[in-house]
């Protein structure tokens, strides 16, 4: 879909190539990348989209902000749903429904949570798991199902059907994915504003917030719904200003709504692992929306310090920053954190 449109609005994308430094010049109003070959390219805004190994920090903090393991890893891996009928239980479970929609199952337990699901043509699973190291932020890290079975082992009440997946998965598809995170960042832009981080480049999501890819895609939306609003290349900066103080406290908030799930994983009702909750101000946010009603509030906020509040938060919260290991010491010690408020 993105390829369509960008040829639909003439953009031509060069694949193969490689960031190693962001630019900008100020005077010119100028931003840039240089490739691994040396040669740059220029434009009127750079945005920083190369994920949780982005090369943009030194440019917009200064200096390299690395993502650090989050101690958990991720089995994940699709293959055709053909092989996954080869067995009649596995397609019995996973039959298409009647009006056509796909099948998806979420387990949930102690530190961990398991997605499977099938659609028209795939078959795809993923189960989180502790790290011991083994895993790898590669998409060619792959393990063997024998490998899995043994963790799913060790887990009470695994349900066999699960089992019974992983051992028709593919031998070699399946991948251990190492979860990176970091701290919230408070600031995307760098210095003239003319380069912007956006999705994983500028924060990172455990996937038990089930937010990352979205909010990648929420950002993309405001930032492109800030130049709009400002109508004018010399607004640029201004836009990307505005974009990051309207996307942050959000973006944050939903960051730690990924460890207030994993959390959620260890707490039981009726027996039962509580479900991972998602609240209105998640699913029925509009950031196109959001950026006409509060673009020139917002501007005379920054300019002018006049007062500004986000409102795409949950529900009557005072954000305050935070960090991960700061947050989960003082869950564990049960004193109020970013996560208290309404986030239901
Ligand atoms: C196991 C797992 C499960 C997930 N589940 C969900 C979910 O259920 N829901 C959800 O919303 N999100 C989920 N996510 C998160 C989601 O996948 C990411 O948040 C999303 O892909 C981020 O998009 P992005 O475009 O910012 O970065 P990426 O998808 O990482 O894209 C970055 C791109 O930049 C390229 N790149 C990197 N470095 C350079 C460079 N130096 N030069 C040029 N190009 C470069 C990369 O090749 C890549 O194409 C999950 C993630 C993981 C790991």
């Amino acid at each position: 879909m993105l390829h369509e449109q960008l040829n639909e609005v003439g953009v031509e994308v060069e694949y193969g190539m490689e960031v190693v430094e962001y630019f900008e010049d100020a005077a010119r109003g100028r931003a840039g990348v240089v490739l691994n070959d040396g040669s740059r390219r220029e434009a009127d805004l750079v945005v920083a989209a190369d994920g949780v190994r982005g090369n943009s920090w030194p440019l917009i903090a200064g200096k390299p902000v690395p993502a650090r393991s989050s101690g958990d890893a991720i089995f994940r891996v699709a293959f055709p749903v053909e092989l996954a009928s080869s067995d009649p239980q596995v397609a019995e479970r996973f039959r298409m429904l009647e009006d056509g929609r796909s099948v998806f199952e979420l387990w949930t337990g102690p530190g961990m949570h398991a997605s499977f699901w099938r659609n028209q043509d795939q078959m795809h699973w993923s189960i989180t798991h502790p790290d011991h190291g083994t895993a790898a932020e590669s998409w060619s890290h792959v393990v063997s199902p024998e490998q899995v079975l043994n963790y799913t082992a060790t887990v009470p009440g695994w349900p066999e059907i699960a089992d019974r997946v992983i051992r028709i998965t593919p031998s070699d598809q399946l991948v251990d994915w190492k979860l990176m995170w970091r701290d919230p960042q408070p600031t995307w832009t760098s210095p003239s504003g003319l380069v912007v981080q956006l999705g994983d480049a500028a924060h990172t999501f455990l996937p038990s917030s089930g937010n990352g890819g979205t909010q990648a895609m929420e950002d993309a939306i405001s930032l492109a719904s800030c130049i709009a609003m400002a109508g004018s290349k010399d607004r640029v900066p201004e836009a990307t200003r505005i974009h990051n103080l309207l996307r942050f406290e959000r973006v944050s908030c939903l960051q730690a709504f990924g460890v207030v799930n994993q959390a959620r994983h260890n707490t039981e009702v009726a027996g039962k692992p509580k479900p991972p909750h998602l609240g209105r101000w998640i699913v029925e946010h509009d950031p196109e929306e959001y950026v006409r009603q509060n673009y020139e509030v917002a501007v005379a906020h920054l300019k002018d310090g006049a007062p500004f509040r986000n409102t795409n938060t949950p529900p009557g919260l005072v954000y305050t920053p935070w960090t991960i290991d700061g947050l989960l010491n003082a869950q564990q010690r049960g004193e109020r954190t970013v996560l208290d408020g309404d986030w239901d």
